[in-house]
């Protein structure tokens, strides 16, 4: 053993940086090139490694010292003798794939914000170079000072939906307030205001698409000199294959309480959704003392109590009674199914969720995460009050901490929500009732999966969806399948269709229509259901947790805009999940989750997942991931196709299902694949492969030469593959002459 001297190494021509993290304690022990204590200028937040692994003995540094080359930061007690001070890496190095290795976070002289992993492809859909569009200056200027403000430069997009108009003529707006919300399949941005002033007239309306330069408002102008100062877009909660870059505008921190804390923890975590637990767990598999709050009193957030789980479960009894209601065509009959809702009711809550549920509490007391029931809000920087269900609130003082607070569903104003025949997606699970006519308002993946529960069920449904395609956001090839099926199940769909007006009477709830087009009529004018599901989006939580106190800027949709290593404005301040961005999905809450986690752990890693797919469990199953085929289009980029019908694998014939396909896409310079998608059984199961095939920058020729077994499904892959190189001998494709 000896005792050595960790100090700061060359940082460059950076003096007096302040500590903003302490990163260890006494008597821990760290790994070689394990962080100590975080550095934070104005240009870059980099860790001070240590140059050996062993025990801390002393911490010679404290918060707000101010360090340079040389400064000794803590006394080790090495596991070995003899061991130099490592430099650190020069600037903007990028962070390695894998956790280990470099320290600095941030290139100098670029912000603190992480270099993105190289990408081997092109440009790849969601990958890591792919950043969202970044607008610049809106357009200032009409006459008078009155302001016209236009969409700014938002890179390669054209004609971006407005999906949500955040304020009405009249209203007084700050500059750079958001006018209206556009979005792509990509990321979602706010147009903001040029100029503060009152809006005097509105140029669009929901469903209108945009590109740059198209007028989004007129501004009457507080004063003069406003209007000529152009305005920046904040991107706003961007894919995670592009988190945003932290806002501007960081909001003042409160200053500390003061008070003496109920629960103190190197680490907190908000919420226990699968991000939340994910987050928690991998903190405390990685030694940091862990607290998990969670405002109800099981764990599993939306996705384990209310979402993809009851989901799924209910979605298999409706693929039952759908797979015997057509066995007689293979000559085997089963009758009429009788249905025991209450007896379905407690499979999906009891045996399914009620067994994943205990599994986590489980959990959570194996790795020693203090759970804590209750909302939690910001007070300060470090501290957070719990309010729990009896009244009581504790403070809790942390390090770091990780905001997972989740989202919730969209209640359109219109709808009488106080009528329980009015659902939102939490309603529909808990199956209430079968009832003999459902609308389900929206069509997207939960509107699209919950219909086929109800229908399978008994229930007699209507879906109304406001674009022109069922789950945009998917090619329109990909949906005609399900969208096929359902017609032939007798789901009425009517696209392009906008709920006005509803009213609850005795006799049920009565929506009226109007068509998105604006002047026509739509295509379903009213009608009465005896249930209304109301399945028109997701909007995040993170606007409740007073999170300006702690220095964390929040967007005014309530999204938290994160950097590569899913950091805050507030850099010991994490978020992760549905609240920092689209694709609000529990795969990519997890993965960010343990990222967070890791990095907070000291660990030196960022976001480098290329794509992350999007599965709908409908029937047939729709799944999608990378570049679609109208992306390609709509980007230029020179891509190629290879499309297997399912009609052509004996598997899916076999099993009744012909009606699906695997379609390829693929880079025509490279053959690298790029997208793929898959409709048909089993095509959430499927689509990883191709999953893979991505992050690994397969060629076609890769996945054509991989032996898949055969009959399968996953053959189709390979087959996709073969039909893009030429060489599939299970169809017969013409040469081109
Ligand atoms: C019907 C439905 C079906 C879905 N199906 C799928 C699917 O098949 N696949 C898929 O990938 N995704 C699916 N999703 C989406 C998925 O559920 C979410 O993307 C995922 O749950 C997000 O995880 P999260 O960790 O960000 O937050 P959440 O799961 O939303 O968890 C957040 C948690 O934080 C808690 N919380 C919030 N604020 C506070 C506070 N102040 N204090 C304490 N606790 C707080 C909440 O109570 C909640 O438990 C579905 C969603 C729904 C609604």
């Amino acid at each position: 053993m000896a005792t050595i001297e960790i100090k700061v190494p060359d940082i460059g021509d950076y003096t007096d940086v302040p500590v903003i993290e302490i990163l260890v304690a006494v008597g821990d022990t760290v790994k070689k090139d394990q962080g100590l204590v975080t550095l934070e200028s104005d240009k870059a937040t980099l860790e001070v490694p240590s140059s050996a692994a062993g025990v801390v003995k002393e911490l010679k540094v404290k918060l707000g010292d101010t360090l340079s080359e040389g400064s000794v930061v803590a006394v080790l007690e090495t596991e070995g003798a003899g061991v130099a001070s490592s430099p650190l890496p020069p600037a903007g190095e990028s962070l390695p794939r894998t956790g280990s290795g470099v320290a600095a976070q941030g290139a100098a002289g670029e912000g603190n914000k992480p270099t993105p992993a190289p990408s081997p492809q092109p440009s790849p859909a969601g990958g890591r170079g792919d950043e969202a569009p970044a607008p610049a200056a809106a357009a200032p200027a009409a006459s008078g000072g009155l302001v016209e403000t236009k969409v700014p430069d938002i890179g390669d997009y054209t004609d971006v939906p407005v999906i949500e108009i955040l304020v009405a003529v009249g209203d007084t707006v700050k500059k750079d307030q958001g006018l209206v919300t556009l979005e792509s399949d990509k990321a979602t941005l706010e147009v903001p205001s040029s100029a503060a002033g009152v809006v005097k007239e509105l140029k669009v309306k929901l469903g209108d698409t945009l590109s740059e330069g198209s007028v989004v408002a007129i501004i009457e102008a507080e004063g003069a000199a406003a209007a000529a100062a152009p305005a920046k877009a904040a991107p706003v909660a961007a894919s995670p294959a592009a988190p945003a870059a932290p806002a501007t505008s960081v909001p003042k921190p409160a200053l500390g309480t003061g008070r003496p804390a109920d629960i103190e923890c190197r680490i907190v975590v908000i919420g226990s959704g699968p991000g939340g637990y994910t987050a928690a767990f991998r903190a405390a598999d990685l030694g940091l003392d862990t607290a998990l709050i969670e405002r109800y009193d099981t764990l599993g957030g939306v996705c384990l109590n209310v979402g993809c789980i009851p989901s799924k479960a209910l979605l298999h009894a409706a693929a039952l009674i759908e797979e015997a209601a057509h066995s007689d065509e293979i000559g085997i009959s089963f009758g009429k199914p009788k249905i025991d809702i209450d007896k379905l009711r407690d499979f999906k809550q009891n045996k399914v969720v009620g067994q994943f549920t205990k599994g986590l509490a489980g959990m959570a007391k194996q790795r020693k995460v203090r759970t804590v029931q209750g909302v939690a809000k910001f007070v300060s920087p470090n501290e957070l009050e719990i309010a729990g269900a009896d009244g009581k609130t504790q403070l809790l003082r942390f390090e770091q901490c990780i905001i997972a607070a989740g989202s919730q569903a969209v209640k359109l104003p219109n709808f009488p929500w106080d009528d329980p025949r009015v659902m939102d997606s939490t309603d529909a699970l808990q199956l209430q009732e079968v009832p003999k006519k459902l609308l389900v308002v929206g069509g997207g993946i939960i509107g699209l999966e919950m219909a086929t529960v109800y229908r399978a069920l008994g229930s007699e449904v209507t879906v109304v969806e406001f674009m022109d395609q069922l789950m945009p956001g998917a090619d329109k090839d990909l949906v005609k399948p399900l969208a096929d099926r359902l017609k032939k199940q007798g789901v009425a769909v009517h696209l392009k269709t906008k709920a006005a007006k509803v009213e609850a009477s005795k006799k049920g709830v009565t929506v009226s229509f109007e068509s998105a087009t604006e002047g026509q009529k739509p295509e379903l004018e009213s009608g009465t259901w005896d249930r209304v599901l109301v399945a028109v989006g997701r909007s995040p939580n993170g606007g409740k947790l007073d999170a300006d106190k702690a220095g964390v800027t929040v967007t005014e949709r309530g999204f938290i805009p994160v950097d590569a290593q899913m950091r805050t404005s507030a850099p010991h301040i994490f978020a992760i999940g549905d609240l920092v961005g689209q694709p609000m999905l529990a795969h990519k809450a997890t993965h960010e989750g343990k990222l967070a986690a890791e990095v907070a752990a000291g660990e030196k890693k960022e976001w480098v997942a290329r794509v992350i797919p999007s599965v709908a469990y409908t029937d047939p199953e729709v799944a999608w991931v990378g570049v679609t085929e109208t992306e390609a289009k709509a980007k230029g980029l020179k891509v190629g196709v290879g499309k297997f019908p399912w009609v052509a694998s004996a598997r899916a014939v076999g099993i009744g299902r012909g009606e699906g396909f695997t379609k390829l896409i693929f880079d025509e310079a490279t053959h690298r694949i790029i997208g793929g998608a898959i409709v048909g059984v089993h095509a959430g199961d499927l689509i990883t492969e191709v999953v893979l095939a991505i992050e690994m920058g397969a060629e076609a020729a890769d996945i054509g030469a991989t032996i898949h077994p055969h009959p399968t499904l996953s053959e189709s892959v390979g087959m996709a593959a073969e039909v893009y190189e030429g060489t599939i001998t299970d169809l017969y494709i013409p040469k081109k002459k």
